[in-house]
């Protein structure tokens, strides 16, 4: 365990303040000790730190990162227990290697398995909920959890799990046999979609989601959201639903740059979008 850890050196963003207490498990069993530990104080999980916004000062509490849950086991040639840590990128490329398929729309997404299923990244319609069989999940008693397909449900970006109060701590996935020039097409194209990204300054990637039917990147286009600024924070000009660090934004410049851009949006158009984002806040108080 780990005392005033930076925050904003580990999530993409580059905000955030500092934890109080924090921890990088190598086992599920450790993540238990630690929860069983922690009584009654708040426990954060931080995955890849690429869709979070931790406040600026003293986050109070433990902050469980997964980075150390790191390892994939294969049951058979098409099925994998992957743990929450696991870097979806390179999920992807093993996937590729072994001539599996299915998460080619993922190519490109930063981040961790965990925090992928938490969200349901995706893209093009997909995301990666679609290929899980089962959850191992820890609670805020200690106990671990395991969920089938059948308990829970997954939408555009949202996961009913990230409601459960729990830690993912792994997943069961099936893939199934890459039709190779058919597959790597498709991969290619995902991955061409990022060429409109602002990917030269540090970013959560979308601010917010897609209403149904509209794009939030132009409704916060057409609202002149672009280039709008607090502080450090800046809307990109390139690609209106990115909000990028300059190089000294706080996490009170990006939150106070959401509002405005939200507001712009909701007064302009009468639609209120939603974060995409997620401000962090704790997975539960442990027991005590
Ligand atoms: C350049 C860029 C491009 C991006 N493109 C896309 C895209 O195309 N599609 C897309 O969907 N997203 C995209 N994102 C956003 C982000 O990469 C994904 O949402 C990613 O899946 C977040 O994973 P993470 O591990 O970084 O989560 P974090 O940022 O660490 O956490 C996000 C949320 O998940 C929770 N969480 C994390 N791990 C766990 C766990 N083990 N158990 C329970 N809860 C957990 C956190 O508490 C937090 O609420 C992009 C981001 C960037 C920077």
């Amino acid at each position: 365990m780990n005392t005033n850890i930076d925050l904003s050196q580990l999530c993409t963003l580059g905000v955030g303040g500092v934890a109080e207490s924090f921890a990088a498990p190598d086992s599920p069993e450790e993540v238990q000790q630690l929860i069983k530990a922690a009584k009654g104080s708040p426990v954060y999980v931080l995955g890849g730190g690429s869709n979070i916004i931790f406040p600026d000062g003293v986050i109070h509490g433990l902050v469980i990162s997964t980075r150390n849950l790191s390892t994939i086991t294969w049951h058979d040639d098409m099925s994998a227990d992957i743990q929450a840590g696991y870097k979806l990128p390179v999920l992807v490329k093993t996937l590729r290697d072994k001539n599996l398929a299915g998460l080619e729309f993922a190519a490109g997404i930063p981040g961790s398995l965990g925090g992928a299923v938490s969200g349901n990244a995706g893209a093009g319609g997909h995301g990666v909920c679609e290929l899980i069989e089962s959850v191992l999940a820890i609670d805020s008693s200690g106990s671990f959890r395991v969920y089938n397909q059948k308990d829970f449900s997954f939408e555009y970006r949202k996961c009913s799990l990230a409601c459960e109060n729990i830690i993912i701590l792994s997943v069961k996935m099936k893939f199934r046999e890459a039709k190779p020039e058919e597959d790597e097409n498709i991969y290619q194209k995902f991955l061409s979609l990022r060429k409109n990204q602002p990917l030269n300054f540090r970013s959560a990637g979308c601010t917010f989601k897609n209403p149904e039917g509209n794009s939030a990147g132009k409704l916060l286009d057409d609202c002149g959201c672009k280039n709008l600024r607090v502080g450090g924070a800046v809307v990109s000009d390139r690609h209106a639903n990115f909000i990028l660090n300059t190089g000294n934004a706080s996490s009170s410049d990006v939150t106070g740059l959401i509002k405005i851009c939200s507001d712009k949006v909701f007064n302009n158009t009468g639609i209120r979008l939603e974060q995409e984002i997620k401000n962090a806040s704790p997975c539960f108080f442990a027991l005590l």
